[in-house]
C-alpha cells in the first residue's frame, strides 16, 4: 500500500504523548508508514494518551464488579466475567499503564479499504508483519515494543524509560 495520509484524529492522538515521547511517537509512525509501503497493510494510530476513565472502560471489557458499594478505583473489586468469550483487553487498570502518562503509543496495522478495513490478522508470530514492521521500527527507535510482553501487543510502544510505579489508593 502506498503511504497514507494522517488523519487528523491520529495526528491529535500522536500529540496528546507526553513532551519526552512525543517526537519518538512521531518518527516511530513515519517510519511505519514507509515501511507499509511495500507490505500490504498501513497505519492507524489508534491510541496516544489516555486517561484514567479510559483506561477504566478498557479495563472493565471482559470484567465485572463483585458487587455493590465496592470502589470501582481498586482493581481488586473486579473479577472476570463468566463467559468465556468475553475476552479482557487490558491487564493494566489505571495508572498501570504507560499510556496513562502519555508514555506510549498504538499503532495498529490495517488492510482493505472502506467498509472492510480491519487490523491485520497475523497471528504474532516472529517474521509476521507486526514484527518485520512495528517491532523492527520500534527497536531501531530504542523503544519497547508490546509484541514482546507476555500478553502479546503488536500495535503497542512505549518509552523504554517508563516504569510502572505502584501508589496506594
Ligand atoms: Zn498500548
Amino acid at each position: 500500500m502506498p503511504s497514507v495520509q494522517i488523519h487528523p484524529k491520529e495526528r491529535e492522538r500522536l500529540d496528546s504523548c507526553s513532551e519526552r515521547f512525543r517526537p519518538l511517537a512521531w518518527r516511530l509512525y513515519r517510519e511505519i508508514n514507509a515501511m507499509c509501503a511495500t507490505e500490504n497493510c498501513a497505519p492507524l494510530v489508534v491510541y496516544g494518551f489516555r486517561s484514567a476513565s479510559e483506561q477504566l472502560a478498557i479495563w472493565a471489557h471482559g470484567r465485572e464488579l463483585i458487587g455493590p458499594g465496592v470502589d470501582i478505583m481498586h482493581s481488586s473489586s473486579w473479577r472476570l466475567t463468566a463467559d468465556p468469550s468475553d475476552k479482557i483487553l487490558t491487564r493494566a487498570f489505571p495508572g498501570q499503564s504507560a499510556h496513562n502518562s502519555g508514555d506510549a503509543v498504538d499503532i495498529a496495522l490495517v488492510e482493505g479499504v472502506g467498509t472492510t478495513r480491519h487490523w491485520i490478522i497475523d497471528p504474532g508470530v516472529p517474521g509476521d508483519r507486526w514484527h518485520r514492521i512495528v517491532g523492527a521500527a520500534a527497536k531501531r527507535l530504542g523503544l519497547k515494543w508490546g509484541g514482546e510482553f507476555s500478553f502479546f501487543d503488536g500495535a503497542h510502544v512505549q518509552h523504554p524509560e517508563w516504569t510502572l510505579s505502584l501508589r496506594n489508593g
